[in-house]
């Protein structure tokens, strides 16, 4: 079977050659990469970043900031047009649906590496305030930014915007990178034919070793001494690397898309019902986006409906479908934990109900959802980050906050692997890498997991156990400062500390 797709992406190879189109900073050509079928001509290059998502580009960036990563000769492989012809943003249109809720941590190395300034030029939204509650009526909690000496919670801004900002950033940076419009297929390694002179394409490269090749479905090849896999959940380079990855779906699918209310939504809400999670978060303007997990027959059936009925099921599901709002009296006010609450503000915060939706005003997109977790993020020369390593659950919006953890803590291991004078696909640097970031995603990736889990089973003595987990949240200073702190992106484990 794989011979036969090679033989078929082999004609597609020979077809296409002549009409490759390579684009470096942003040009059309490039004469150092000429990328022909001849070994001496295909292009070398410190790294090769396979996917050009926001984790991919975040990646460039950094290498691209940092005096001890800039001079890399860097490669990025992505089908993607708009790494080529840029990302269409229209202020006057409706935000797009696909958004990530981007945490402080994320936003202090957007600034780092001179990425949020674009962030700011268009649509985003920064909240400080987060309410979330479940359909008992049991119990809430509200956590104000205010509480762990923070600005914001968070900041909700379209995948389209980061990426575009991303763009942005490492076009005006003074980096030596070669996009490539295409796609991974293969990968060689270790194979003699890899070992190249350094400066045979007249570009100096850093360190000594094996090189890895690239085949791309466009039948253009290149070599890299590091590989970095940033291709997504479905990952090319993880398949042809053998990693193995642990996981399970969770029989749950999200519907997302964009709202409208009334009145500037400045809150971001989330409410847990029998089914799964239903967030509300704001977009800036008078639009929300909706995060509304399901199960996959309620998911189609809510994906096909129109869109009135829709707009009634989730104004129903963000107030008294499924059950009452919470009081809080259920535990008193803080009640036996009334001696740690004393100087969180929110702790005195009455329930809200979320504004009220009044149009639809986008499409409604619907996403399988699974927890995925590779074995191994790193072996010699290919090393993992963002989706291709890990997906979690979308509840608590940490996904691509893991993968940009990723990616600043890949760019800094490298820069210090330079600094000794370490072969940059060298493992044990890597592994360095995997060490790091394993710990830090695997710790998030089992609280969501266990928030899931939680949250799915309607089951009386469990109904209270979670109530009383909101009021301990809504009451107790050190774990509300600790939840706010760890969400935000601090590694700090959110215990009594
Ligand atoms: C419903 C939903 C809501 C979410 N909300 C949030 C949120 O609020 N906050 C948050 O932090 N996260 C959120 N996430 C998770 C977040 O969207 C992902 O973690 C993020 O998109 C991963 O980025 P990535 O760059 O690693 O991968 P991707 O976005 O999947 O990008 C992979 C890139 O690789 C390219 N590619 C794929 N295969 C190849 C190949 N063979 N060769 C070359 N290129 C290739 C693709 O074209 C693509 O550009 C959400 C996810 C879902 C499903």
């Amino acid at each position: 079977m794989n011979r036969l797709i090679r033989r078929k992406f082999g004609e597609v190879y020979r077809l296409k050659v002549p009409q490759r189109n390579f684009c470096a900073n942003g040009a059309a050509t490039n004469s150092a990469q000429p990328g022909y079928s001849q070994d001496s001509k295909i292009g070398h290059y410190d790294i090769a970043i396979v996917g050009g998502g926001m984790v991919g580009m975040a990646f460039a960036c950094s290498l691209a900031s940092m005096p001890l990563t800039k001079d890399l000769n860097v490669a990025i492989i992505d089908s993607n047009p708009a790494l080529s012809s840029g990302v269409s943003i229209k202020k006057e249109e409706p935000p797009d649906p696909r958004v990530s809720t981007v945490t402080p941590a994320t936003i202090s190395i957007f600034k780092e590496i001179g990425a949020w300034k674009y962030i700011e030029q268009n649509r985003h939204a920064y909240f400080d305030k987060m309410q979330v509650w479940d359909y008992t009526g049991l119990g809430y909690t509200r956590y104000n930014a205010r509480d762990a000496n923070k600005e914001v919670l968070g900041c909700v801004v379209e995948n389209r915007v980061l990426l575009s900002s991303l763009l942005s950033c490492l076009q005006s940076a003074d980096f030596r990178k070669t996009i490539y419009p295409s796609r991974l297929l293969t990968l060689h390694r270790n194979s003699s034919s890899t070992k190249v002179d350094s400066h045979s394409s007249g570009l100096p490269l850093h360190g000594q070793g094996n090189l890895v090749k690239l085949d791309l479905i466009d039948g253009s090849s290149l070599h890299a001494k590091l590989v970095v896999g940033a291709d997504g959940s479905k990952s090319r380079v993880r398949e042809l690397a053998g990693i193995k990855t642990t996981g399970w779906n969770y029989s749950q699918n999200a519907i997302i898309c964009t709202v409208e209310h009334a009145v500037e939504n400045q809150c971001a809400w989330q409410r847990f019902l029998p089914a799964g999670p239903i967030a509300l978060l704001p977009v800036g303007d008078n639009f929300s986006n909706i995060v509304w997990t399901m199960n996959p027959k309620e998911a189609n059936d809510h994906k096909m409906m129109n869109g009135d009925e829709f707009i009634k099921d989730v104004n129903h599901a963000l107030d008294y479908g499924f059950g009452p709002h919470p009081k809080s009296s259920m535990f008193g006010d803080g009640g036996i934990f009334s001696w740690l609450k004393a100087d969180v503000t929110s702790a005195s915060e009455f329930f809200e109900i979320p504004p009220k939706v009044i149009r639809l005003v986008s499409d409604r997109m619907m996403f399988p959802l699974s927890l995925m977790h590779a074995n191994n993020y790193a072996s010699k020369n290919i090393v993992l980050i963002g989706d291709s390593a890990h997906t979690v659950h979308p509840l608590a919006g940490q996904g691509v906050n893991l993968g940009f953890g990723d990616a600043f803590a890949l760019s800094r291991v490298i820069a210090e692997g330079i600094a000794v004078g370490t072969d940059i696909g060298e493992v044990t640097m890597l592994k360095k890498f995997e060490v790091e970031r394993k710990t830090a995603n695997i710790a998030m990736m089992a609280i969501l997991d266990g928030f899931q889990k939680a949250y799915s089973v309607d089951f009386g003595p469990l109904n209270i156990l979670r109530a009383a987990a909101f009021h301990v949240a809504q009451h107790v200073s050190p774990l509300k400062r600790g939840i706010i702190s760890y969400a935000s992106g601090e590694q700090r484990l959110p215990l009594f500390s």
